[in-house]
């Protein structure tokens, strides 16, 4: 391992300190001096004069479980744009623990699927399997993982909508507590999402209990994010109160139109009181204003009626599209129905399976509804759904701005990607972009972070949630996870309408003292290390 020099650059600490100019030197995978003591010989100089050196990126949200046992090619979206430490196992989803009987797995694979890609039947089934293949894999980047309560739920009893029994809850508990103690930094909850969506917060209290033991915290996905946000929040933080445990709430922000600059703030003010309650609550975002998601999540479920094969055979005939339009005008008390809380001019067109659609990318279904001929937003919806046979991707534009700041501008808020790694050529952009687009767009364009303050949020803040140890600053002792670029030249370039674009102008990213990126290219050292060590 050799030793390397970087010098001239504006130093950030990512503890929040404004930049200073000094020289730092790497050893041995170790930050081994700054400033004094580091204007030493070095295998490699990296003259970073005018750049900006900081520590590795920490996304503590992608969906990237399976992808460093089945993607040779993992880690170029990630390390390009400065990602060296990631967390996997959110939203309730994580590929372990899982049902020992091979179709019980297959079906718990093909639920993960649309978030987290293709999963192998021969995979680890239980947590500490998963660790053992993850600490055999040459990772490019720092890796640790959760466990999800959705992979718990379904281990235990499958996709059932019965509560738990106290047999049950007592053996999810113990799967809980056998991850925390092989090095889990936490568990991950998706309450929306089938089957944890039937849990209560009792159930949720209950198997929770190890988390707090040993330190953990839990990130939430949580209830519903439309007109049900300000519930949902205060769910979580009773779930983690009684759990005795920390409380990270994922990707906090309000969908639907007539919630926006209100749910948000009530919200916000239910965290700050518990914080000044004493406990211990922070929350997280992506950059960006929309989500992305299948086409058929606009199809309200008593049109789907549990079944989605008749569903879209349904919607090729007039009866079946006039069903669908009259279900989508309706409101309804358990479903966020975005036909109506956003309207069809906020959902983009954004991955289509047939040539003869492709004219239709990037445009909103209203517009591509009335140049295309189509009765309304509604005709066009049901005829791409059913000749896609439901694989139609859309951007939904949930959020608005004024709400993403105020959750930005929260001092305990953190910076993620929610990358999704399903199979698609239309994935949404945070997957490439997040992390500079914060640098250019929230720093350099629009000013609402100081550089300190951002580079904290994507770093310091991250690492110390998830408690990974010497990781998140630049200090003498921590790992040598460092960046170097330019603030005027390191961006994003994926678009919602233009979205699988890697981002660039990012000149050296280090991994534990290894360069992964060189000006702007990567290498293929491979450096990275499983971070989940055993309590
Ligand atoms: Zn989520």
């Amino acid at each position: 391992m050799k030793t390397i020099r970087i010098t001239g650059g504006m130093l950030y600490d990512g503890l929040g300190n404004p930049g200073l100019e000094k020289d730092i030197l790497l050893k041995d995978g170790k930050i081994c001096a700054i400033g004094a003591g580091a204007e030493v010989e070095a295998d490699l100089v990296i003259n970073a004069t005018g750049k900006v050196v900081c520590p590795g990126f920490v996304d503590i949200h992608r969906h990237c479980d399976a992808k460093p046992l089945n993607d040779p090619n993992f880690g170029r979206t990630e390390l390009l744009q400065g990602i060296t430490t990631t967390v996997a196992g959110n939203c309730g989803i994580s590929i372990t623990p899982c049902p020992t009987d091979g179709v019980a797995a297959r079906e718990m694979y093909d639920f993960d699927e649309p978030v987290l890609g293709p999963i192998a039947l021969d995979g680890p089934r239980s947590y500490r399997d998963y660790l053992a293949a993850l600490n055999k894999t040459m990772l490019p980047m720092n890796f640790a993982a959760m466990i999800g309560t959705g992979a718990v739920k379904i281990t235990v009893k499958g996709f059932s909508d019965t509560p738990y029994t106290q047999q049950e809850l007592d053996t999810a508990r113990n799967l809980i507590e056998d991850a925390m103690q092989a090095g889990a930094p936490g568990v991950s909850l998706g309450i929306m999402y089938l089957p944890e969506c039937y849990s209560s917060t009792d159930e949720f209290a209950y198997i929770l209990e190890p988390v707090g033991r040993y330190g953990g915290v839990i990130t939430t996905h949580i209830r519903g994010e439309g007109d049900s946000m300000v519930d949902s929040v205060r769910e979580v933080i009773e779930i983690a109160k009684k759990a005795g445990c920390a409380l990270e709430i994922s990707h906090f922000k309000s969908c639907g139109v007539k919630n926006w600059r209100r749910d948000i703030h009530t919200a916000i003010d239910l965290i700050e009181k518990a914080r000044a309650e004493g406990q211990d609550v922070t929350c997280d975002f992506y950059p960006y204003e929309g989500g992305s998601t299948a086409l058929t999540t606009m199809l309200p479920p008593v049109f789907v009626a549990g079944d989605m094969t008749v569903a879209l055979q349904r919607l090729g005939t007039p009866e079946g599209v006039e069903e669908f339009r009259r279900t989508s005008r309706a409101l309804y008390d358990n479903w966020d129905n975005f036909c109506i809380t956003l309207g069809w001019d906020r959902i983009i067109i954004s991955g289509v399976i047939l040539p003869e659609h492709r004219k239709m990318l990037g445009m909103t279904v209203t517009d591509a509804a009335e140049k295309f001929g189509y009765e309304d937003a509604v005709a066009l919806a049901a005829d791409l759904m059913h000749t896609e046979n439901g694989k139609t991707a859309i951007i939904n534009m949930s959020m608005c701005q004024d709400d993403i700041d105020a959750v930005a501008k929260l001092p305990y808020s953190i910076v993620i990607s929610d990358a999704i790694y399903a199979d698609t050529d239309t994935p949404h952009p945070r997957m490439f972009g997040a992390f500079p687009k914060v640098i250019r767009e929230y720093v350099m364009e629009r000013g609402l972070y100081t550089l300190e303050d951002a580079i904290r949020r994507m770093t310091s803040l991250p690492a110390a949630r998830m408690r990974l140890q010497g990781r998140g600053s630049l200090q003498v002792g921590n790992w040598a996870d460092v960046l170097v670029f330019d603030p005027q030249v390191f961006r994003d370039n994926a678009t919602f309408t233009d979205p699988a674009k890697l981002a660039t102008g990012l000149e050296y990213c280090i991994v534990n003292g290894e360069v992964e990126v060189e000006n702007g290219l990567r290498t293929t050292v491979n450096a990275g290390m499983c971070l989940c060590a055993k309590k």
